[in-house]
């Protein structure tokens, strides 16, 4: 049913975070799952179609005006891909300058640039997405609640949300407080990364084979923390202290597995303290 007071509101935002605040305004009480389809109608989507085209993973029709559209889903995909491909296309039909007729293929779901106009505008509907599956307030006190940052907390975000591992990796990466990043491998190639803002330049890219110590973590002590030699990872810079570095492995199925880094940003703070402090006292010599 279309919500007339959240459309009044809707009017008036133009970018994927004043598009949400507003939805937050309205539904104050979301809880993980959102239920999206519900929040979709309210905003004018009025059916939901399969897809079978080939190529497009999900599509939007609406009129001229977008004030009603029908979103398409490939038949057949997951529960959390479907979700994701209904919150991205709503993300191009709430957006103002955006236009209402889409074919979006399972790259544009995953697209991050912004270097053209359309990478633009597929990276903004998949923040639109991200930020209404996840939203900020109700996911930063889920994984507060979940204690100590540790990999296995991620198929445990994911499965709460009703999305995939892909897309919790990436929000928890965008709003943790914590310096950590995500490494994707499959079959002892690295397929994507996802650094936290604070993390350390990596030095590993998709389609490098990923470090040995990966590979040598066993099945049973994979999710424990061990740590990391710097140089597997980082950019090492001259005349920088490199911070410890430790390391947990997910095994998934099918060749699969999720790293997570982590670098304790306390304890540096305190080493580059003391390093500090001790240089200061060495005697000097010279002039
Ligand atoms: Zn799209």
């Amino acid at each position: 049913m279309k919500n007339a007071a959240l459309l009044k509101d809707l009017a008036n935002c133009a970018s994927p975070e004043t598009l949400l605040a507003a939805i937050l305004r309205h539904y104050p009480q979301l809880s993980a799952p959102i239920d999206v389809e519900a929040i979709a109608r309210s905003a004018g989507i009025t059916e939901f179609h399969d897809l079978d085209a080939q190529g497009a993973a999900s599509a939007l029709m609406a009129d001229i005006a977008k004030t009603q559209g029908i979103i398409s889903t490939a038949a057949g995909i997951s529960a959390p891909r479907r979700r994701f491909a209904i919150a991205h296309q709503l993300g191009h039909f709430l957006i103002k300058a955006q236009r209402g007729d889409r074919h979006c293929t399972a790259r544009d779901l995953a697209e991050n640039r912004r270097d053209t106009p359309r990478r633009k505008e597929e990276m903004q509907a998949n923040r639109f997405a991200a930020g209404l599956l996840m939203p900020k307030p109700l996911f930063a006190r889920f994984v507060t609640d979940l204690g100590k940052p540790t990999v296995t907390h991620l198929p445990t975000i994911a499965a709460a949300y009703g999305v995939t591992l892909e897309a919790a990796v990436s929000r928890y990466a965008d709003l943790t407080q914590t310096t950590c990043a995500f490494v994707f491998i499959k079959d002892g190639t690295i397929r994507f990364t996802r650094p936290s803002r604070s993390f350390p330049a990596l030095c590993v890219r998709s389609g490098d084979t990923a470090p040995e110590a990966v590979g040598a973590a066993g099945a049973d002590d994979g999710t424990a923390w061990a740590s990391a030699d710097v140089r597997d990872w980082l950019t090492i810079a001259r005349d920088v202290r490199q911070p410890k570095l430790a390391f947990q492995t997910l095994r998934k199925a099918n060749g699969f597995q999720l790293v997570m880094l982590f670098v304790d940003a306390a304890a540096e703070r305190r080493a580059d303290e003391e390093a500090e402090k001790q240089a200061n006292e060495r005697p000097r010599f010279g002039r």
